[in-house]
């Protein structure tokens, strides 16, 4: 079964072409500046890039050109379309409709649009990607994998913000939190790598990238997680300012006659790390100014004690803590970002081993061998989540 994984974001599109046989990606891709000048498709097919440069006036015209280079006589990497058995879409806002990956019928889509004001930026373009798809290879079943569905596990009291309820009740204001595809995928890879069930361990896990979020998984289940509403709650982020005082929101705006959208920018895109360090929203810039910049460390700190303040606190949420995992970005390659959240973290029992941590980008259990919480290394690979999704929902069908 060969499946087609497809992320569009507003001017942009991932795929990756997946063999299920054995999960191997036969070919996958980017394409930039779909809709603005100077349009641009990279194609990796066997670890060699094919670039081709022409206009693409929506996502339509991408995703054929998607096609015609999978079919590529040279470095394609199927001979017919009808090699391709489904299509599997990331929607960034699947709203409390949906608790698990769906197969697309017309009130799927209805449902997605109905989740726009949710996500402005996101869901309009996962919806074009569909869309497109639906008219390019009509007879190929589509699936979509939703960023929210796995934390629709969370109670109530995790969920509601302490605001009037008629704000839940009437614009569904509440934590529906992101990442999910990646939350799951690596609480499941590191059961896996344990030999152990998911639903028997209480696992913390933390997606740090540009934009970073953590999940308490108790026993198989999302309990809470720190996104919110939006994407712009938790820990600091690359731009992201992550939690602070709401009171900063208005005071701010009346200080600097700011305009909900301006203010909404300012804390989505200039803020986080890049604001506190003056450098960079990227953590490899501002940690190769540690020892020379004030402002990198100050930076680092904070980034490092937000993500520890969040393992403290779901860890007593669950009454405990089994297994530690970092993933994403600088989850995923940043030795000294683990080794500085885990290091304030003894009193716990957590040992971390200096010389397992040495790992960048590969899975590894980075605590010692009689540490009593287990921590992991483990790369995300949403699109591989993506994939499995799409087959359970679509193979026998
Ligand atoms: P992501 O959003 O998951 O793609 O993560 C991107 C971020 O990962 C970048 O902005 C970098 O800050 C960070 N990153 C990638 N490689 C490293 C590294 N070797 N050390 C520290 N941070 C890294």
């Amino acid at each position: 079964m060969k499946i087609l994984v497809i992320n569009c974001g507003s001017s942009s599109l991932k795929y990756q072409l997946i063999d299920m046989a054995n999960e191997d990606v036969m070919a996958s891709g980017l394409v930039e500046r779909i809709g603005i000048e100077g349009s641009k498709l990279t194609h990796k097919k066997d670890g060699e890039k094919f670039v081709t440069e022409t206009e693409m006036k929506d996502h339509r015209v991408a995703l054929k050109l998607v096609l015609d280079e999978l079919l590529n006589k040279e470095h394609g990497a199927i001979s017919d379309l009808k090699e391709i058995n489904a299509v599997g879409h990331r929607v960034v806002h699947g709203g409390e409709k949906f608790n698990d990956s769906v197969v697309v019928d017309d009130k799927v889509l209805q449902e997605i649009k109905e989740c726009f004001a949710l996500a402005p930026l996101h869901n309009p373009a996962n919806l074009m990607g569909i869309e497109a798809i639906q008219g390019l290879m009509p007879d190929v079943p589509n699936v979509v994998v939703f960023d929210t569905a796995f934390h629709q596990t969370m109670p109530e009291e995790n969920y509601l913000y302490a605001l009037p309820y008629e704000y839940y009740e009437k614009y569904k204001v509440r934590r529906y939190g992101f990442h999910g595809t990646s939350h799951n995928f690596v609480s499941k890879r590191a059961a896996d790598m344990l030999g152990k069930k998911r639903e028997d361990l209480r696992i913390i896990t933390c997606h740090l990238g540009n934009g970073s979020s953590m999940a308490a998984v108790d026993h198989g289940k999302v309990i809470d997680t720190s996104m919110g509403l939006t994407p712009l709650e938790g820990v600091c982020m690359g731009t992201r300012c992550g939690d602070m005082d709401p009171a900063i929101v208005t005071f701010i705006m009346e200080k600097e006659g700011l305009s909900p959208k301006e203010m909404d920018n300012v804390m989505n895109k200039k803020s986080g790390v890049l604001a506190l360090s003056g450098i960079s929203s990227d953590f490899r810039d501002i940690e190769a100014e540690v020892g020379k910049n004030k402002r990198a460390e100050i930076a680092l700190n904070q980034f490092a004690n937000r993500v520890r303040k969040y393992i403290g606190a779901y860890a007593t949420q669950m009454g405990g803590v089994d297994v530690i995992v970092f993933t994403a970005g600088v989850g995923e390659n940043s030795i000294e970002m683990r080794e500085q959240i885990l290091s304030k973290l003894e009193f716990m029992g957590v040992k971390v081993d200096k010389e397992k941590n040495n790992v960048r980008g590969k899975e590894a259990i980075i605590s010692t061998d009689d540490s009593k919480i287990i921590a992991m290394a483990i790369p995300t690979n949403e699109e591989l989540m993506i994939a499995r999704d799409t087959k359970r929902l679509t193979e026998n069908k």
